[in-house]
């Protein structure tokens, strides 16, 4: 079946608009017309055109303010200008203004088919472009939707089961079976954190993660970060201690939540990546125009040739030193992408075997 186009022409000359409807009629095409813009952009809006034919020199609104109306009711309509006075400077007003094509009068009834037969081709692939991007959005919704309930709510059934076999609730759990559940237990936990970290992931990359920017202070948000991870540091050891300047420090504007993942990313990291009995210095600074926190460790540092790459996603350091510690190679890509959501700038120096210090600088509120 040919669709059916719909075309609008606006031009004051009774006989242009005559003449044009006759011909696109003829070709199959669906054609109203408007003697001037005003009229024009009204019915653009009940007539709904995939292209417009807009004469340049029209009285009242000219056919540049009409090209620039029509860019602002519906980016996607494809607007051709016909004008009498056909000049490059004309034209190039006009393609700045949104004009896909440019058609001089007089044209031939075969010189106007030309040119609508590619502005409306040019239309089909806006149209198609569009219908792609939907379907890649609502592929990508389904699928983040599919994973947390199909994939997690079994996998967190499975840990729970196992928690309550290893409690010894329903009877004693020979030595032997023990090892292999705690085993079993630990890899979907492992499981489990690289599926809740792809799904941060997938959500800041939809804008989702972070959605509530408010007023707030990052001391009392950093306090709460560190006791969170205090009993981590605690069973190797570890020291984690919070500077801070003496008075007032001034409000940053931010997502509280995803904030604190980013911390808890960077300070568990300063943890994990420690020796037994290390430390953790958290300072927070008021700079300039920013705020600075700097995460230091006294850990195994980050080879300089590894240290490009420990932003990417997926990409965690192999070494003997790191390959039992657990992760997914996903915390510091998430705690980059929940920065750069707040204007803020995450850098990292480091020496193996001294240790590392990751600085984030905030613009102030
Ligand atoms: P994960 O911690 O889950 O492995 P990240 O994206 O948080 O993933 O970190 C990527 C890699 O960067 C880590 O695997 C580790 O090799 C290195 N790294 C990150 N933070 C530190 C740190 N404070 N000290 C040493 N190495 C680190």
């Amino acid at each position: 079946m040919k669709d059916i186009s719909r075309i609008l022409v606006i031009d004051d000359e009774e006989s242009m608009r005559d003449s044009c409807n006759q011909v696109l009629s003829k070709d199959g095409h669906r054609v109203d017309t408007a003697e001037n813009g005003m009229v024009g952009l009204e019915k653009i809006k009940t007539f709904k055109p995939d292209l417009v034919l807009v004469d340049l020199k029209m009285p009242g609104i000219s056919g540049m303010e009409v090209l620039e109306k029509v860019n602002v009711i519906d980016p996607t309509i494809v607007a051709v200008v016909i004008t009498g006075y056909a000049n490059l400077e004309s034209a190039i007003h006009a393609f700045k203004r949104g004009a896909y094509d440019f058609l001089p009068k007089p044209f031939t009834p075969d010189e106007l088919r030309i040119i609508i037969k590619r502005g409306l081709e040019r239309r089909k692939l806006i149209l198609k472009s569009i219908a792609l991007e939907q379907e890649k959005e609502s592929m990508r919704k389904f699928f983040i939707t599919m994973v947390s309930h199909q994939l997690c709510s079994p996998l967190a059934t499975v840990q729970q089961n196992l928690e309550i076999i290893l409690d010894g609730i329903v009877g004693d759990v020979p030595e032997k079976q023990e090892k292999l559940l705690r085993r079993a237990r630990e890899s979907i936990s492992s499981l489990l954190t690289l599926i809740k970290d792809w799904l941060d992931l997938s959500k800041i990359e939809t804008g989702k993660l972070v959605e509530t920017f408010e007023s707030l202070s990052l001391v009392p948000l950093l306090q709460e970060t560190i006791e969170s991870l205090r009993p981590l540091a605690q069973e190797r050891n570890i020291t984690l201690t919070l500077h801070r300047d003496d008075g007032d420090i001034p409000m940053i504007n931010g997502d509280l939540q995803s904030l604190q993942q980013l911390f808890t990313n960077l300070i568990s990291n300063a943890i994990k990546f420690n020796h037994q009995g290390g430390q953790v210095n958290i300072t927070l600074q008021e700079r300039d125009s920013y705020l600075e926190i700097k995460i230091s460790d006294t850990g195994i540092g980050i080879a300089e040739n590894d240290l490009p790459f420990i932003f990417d996603e997926f990409h965690r350091v192999r070494g003997d030193e790191t390959q039992t510690v657990p992760g997914t190679g996903l915390g510091l890509s998430i705690a980059r992408k929940i920065a750069e959501a707040h204007s803020a700038s995450i850098t990292v120096e480091s020496r193996v075997g001294e240790g590392s210090m990751f600085t984030v600088h905030f613009p102030r509120d």
